[in-house]
């Protein structure tokens, strides 16, 4: 079936596949499966292919459910359903950003850490699937998946959701938390997964964010397939969870670390005040002095 290393499982019928930046989840069987999430816009030949692999070709998927808007989650979502004449679901509080009617707020470059300086590079277009993505039934079912549930979990998107199967206790969380540290400059990398907080600069609500981090802890998943880093498997998994939800602190600083945006079925509706932000003015500082060194070294030169 799918060549895909037995990390990549989460159980016989859900497995992940790590594109660019983000994962995205197969979930069910040939015939009844359903993708979660889509990665970046660049994304969409290599999950074609797996889901090839897996489910052989002309196997359309009964939908994609996307835990949030966020471009790495949902850059191929469009071109994937166009391909499969596939429906798109997503909570109603991301239609907004889903449907090119409103940004996400700012991205935070003054959170710190590795993702605050990227934060200062990626400013994301807005997107527009039409009327391709829907609203996901308010019942918590799951299109395509009868076994599963979805679960608001905002925080770090006022619309973002988890996906939760009660059978085997298989979490689906996207990016309400992370098991790689997307602070540390090759966290990406690690090889074995943790428990870390949601994508910092970008995340809006950090006490949405903690609360609904503790909501998935007391499933007691027995594997957590997040948007970034390696599925968590394994007996400790909801014992480890707990650990890191018990402990977790917000980010010292940053623009939504005490008043978070606030947004509505309509998108974003309060922004709190760009806090002062020391970065820019040091690098100007610097580049100043630089220059001004190396026009004090060719004058001595000239008149040495
Ligand atoms: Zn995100
Ligand atoms: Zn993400």
């Amino acid at each position: 079936m799918t060549s895909l290393p037995a990390r990549d499982h989460l159980a016989d019928d859900v497995f992940r596949l790590r594109t660019l930046i983000a994962n995205v989840y197969y979930v069910g069987q040939p015939g009844a499966w359903i993708l979660v999430d889509a990665g970046l816009a660049k994304s969409a030949r290599a999950i074609l292919r797996v889901a090839e692999e897996r489910f052989g070709p002309n196997e359309p998927p009964l939908a994609i459910i996307l835990t949030h808007g966020h471009a790495d989650h949902s850059g191929s979502a469009g071109e994937l359903a166009a391909y499969w004449n596939a429906p798109i679901y997503a909570h109603p509080l991301e239609m907004p950003y889903l449907t090119g009617k409103s940004h996400y707020p700012p991205g935070d470059p003054t959170v710190g850490g590795v993702g605050g300086l990227y934060a200062r590079l990626v400013h994301p277009k807005m997107l527009d699937l039409g009327d391709r993505v829907a609203p996901l039934p308010d019942d918590g079912s799951v299109p395509g998946a009868p076994e599963w549930r979805w679960l608001h979990t905002a925080g770090h998107t006022s619309g973002h959701v988890a996906l939760f199967r009660e059978s085997d206790r298989v979490l689906l969380a996207g990016d309400a938390l992370s098991t790689a540290d997307l602070d540390a400059p090759l966290g990406l990398m690690a090889r074995t997964p943790g428990f870390y907080r949601p994508v910092a600069p970008f995340t809006s609500d950090w006490y949405a964010a903690e609360s609904s981090m503790h909501a998935l802890a007391g499933l007691e998943p027995s594997a957590v397939g997040a948007g970034h880093g390696h599925p968590y498997t394994g007996p400790h998994t909801a014992r480890r969870l707990h650990e890191f939800v018990d402990r977790f602190q917000a980010p010292a600083k940053g623009r939504y670390v005490r008043t978070p945006a606030r947004a509505d079925t309509t998108g974003v509706i309060y922004l709190p005040p760009v806090p002062p932000d020391p970065l820019p003015k040091t690098i100007v500082i610097a580049v100043a002095a630089g220059a001004l060194l190396a026009a004090l070294a060719i004058t001595r030169k000239r008149s040495g």
